[in-house]
């Protein structure tokens, strides 16, 4: 029999990986994607969805085609346990999947132990994340529709590294624009754990500081320890209770909880390592980890740009190793990360990541990238542009 790939997680590392598998392997590889929503729900752009200006089926793709492109095989199913030994996954509906080689990109999961108010029953209906593109992104648009005018959004950021380092500061700037327009006396609060604002700083604070001025207010230094969902209230360390009528909290993170109780998060007990030039696990053979689960290499984000050619690396390797192979890539990425900072404009940070040999990891190469002079609608087209090449690169 030919040899098979199981990928848990049909995000922007998993789906890829799958789809350039069975694309670089002609289809010898059998791969099976394991994935328990029945459609891919992009991140990227979802605080559109929340400023107004996209619904939901704006960023919703399909399955479809890599089923009946690429013949990938669909398990619409959760991965719950892995058998690194045996080479098997188990899935929550009682299946177990064999492999030769596993590919995980579970995305991230949330460190609720950190925020123990959140852990009450119903809490976590009541303040949402939303950083998680799905229901939870449609639920936090609904309670900012029934705000009333007047009323204070607060949004609660983690200390970095989080998934998306602009993504809430992009989202302050899509609820801001919504605000001007229909409730121009409401106000955004955003509440960072972090010194400062940890990515495109000077762009977002022009933003923040001409178009939406006296609608965002920035906090630094300001790490949420607890919330109190009954009263709608942030707790911290040194500073005063913060109450508003729409809490927005994203929680600490770590690499996703299949990984995580695998013990493949070595890196503090949160992220998962790999050799960069297979995305091989350095703590089980046999798995590759992509995404928002590792422990990034320097100023590497955790960006869906990033998982997909982690996705794309991982593919060339598996398909070398089970071809009898020597993986031969020697790796390099860029990353665009475009944020909008109202429904037409768009700033962006550019980097480019190659493999360092000697030190064994991903750096930045001296002299690239950079970011945008000003926000642009010229950018808000590249920003589109980038969604749609992706999703097809991913998914198509
Ligand atoms: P994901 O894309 O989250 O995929 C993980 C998948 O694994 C999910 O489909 C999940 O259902 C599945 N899964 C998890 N556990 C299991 C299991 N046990 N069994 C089976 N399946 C499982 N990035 C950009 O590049 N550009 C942007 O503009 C951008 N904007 C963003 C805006 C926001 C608001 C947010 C929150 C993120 C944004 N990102 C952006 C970041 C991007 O979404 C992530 O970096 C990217 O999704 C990471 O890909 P991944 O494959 O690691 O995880």
């Amino acid at each position: 029999a030919g040899a098979k790939v199981v990928v848990v997680g049909g995000g922007y590392g998993g789906a890829t990986a799958a789809k350039y598998i069975r694309m670089w392997s002609e289809g010898r590889i059998e791969v099976t994607l394991v994935e328990p929503n029945d459609s891919f729900v992009s991140c990227p752009l979802s605080n559109l969805v929340l400023g107004g200006s996209k619904q939901m089926a704006d960023i919703t793709t399909p399955y479809d085609n890599l089923t009946r492109r690429h013949g990938v095989k669909i398990a619409r199913d959760r991965a719950t346990a892995i058998d690194a030994d045996k080479r098997q996954v188990r899935l929550a509906g009682g299946q177990t999947l064999a492999y030769d080689r596993l590919v995980l990109s579970p995305g991230v999961d949330f460190m609720w132990d950190a925020l123990p108010g959140m852990k009450k029953a119903g809490a976590q209906d009541r303040v949402l994340h939303a950083w998680k593109a799905g229901p939870q992104t449609l639920a936090l648009r609904k309670q900012l529709e029934a705000m009333p005018d007047g009323g204070v959004y607060a949004i609660s950021i983690p200390l970095a590294p989080y998934r998306c380092p602009p993504g809430p500061y992009e989202r302050a700037c899509q609820v801001a624009h919504y605000f001007s327009q229909a409730k121009p006396k409401s106000k955004v609060l955003i509440l960072d754990g972090n010194d400062d604002v940890t990515s495109k700083g000077p762009l977002f604070k022009k933003a923040w500081a001409d178009r939406y001025k006296g609608i965002i207010e920035y906090r630094p230094k300001h790490s949420t320890v607890d919330v109190d969902t009954a009263t709608n209230t942030l707790k911290f360390d040194f500073n005063d209770d913060v109450k508003a009528q729409v809490l927005n909290v994203i929680p600490p993170q770590r690499a996703g909880d299949i990984a995580h109780n695998a013990g493949l998060t070595t890196a503090n007990r949160r992220w998962c390592e790999v050799d960069w030039l297979t995305m091989e696990s350095t703590a089980a053979k046999n798995i590759h980890i992509l995404g928002d689960a590792l422990q990034i290499a320097p100023q590497m984000p955790k960006s869906g740009h990033m998982a997909n050619q982690h996705g794309k690396v991982a593919a060339a390797a598996i398909v070398a190793l089970l071809s009898g192979r020597a993986p031969n890539a020697l790796p390099i990425y860029n990353n665009t990360c475009y944020s909008f900072v109202s429904d037409t404009d768009v700033v962006h940070v550019a980097s480019v990541h190659r493999y360092d040999a000697e030190k064994k990891t991903m750096l930045t190469v001296p002299g690239s990238g950079g970011v945008s002079a000003a926000a642009s609608e010229l950018e808000g087209r590249y920003g589109m542009a980038w969604a749609r090449n992706i999703w097809a690169d991913t998914l198509a």
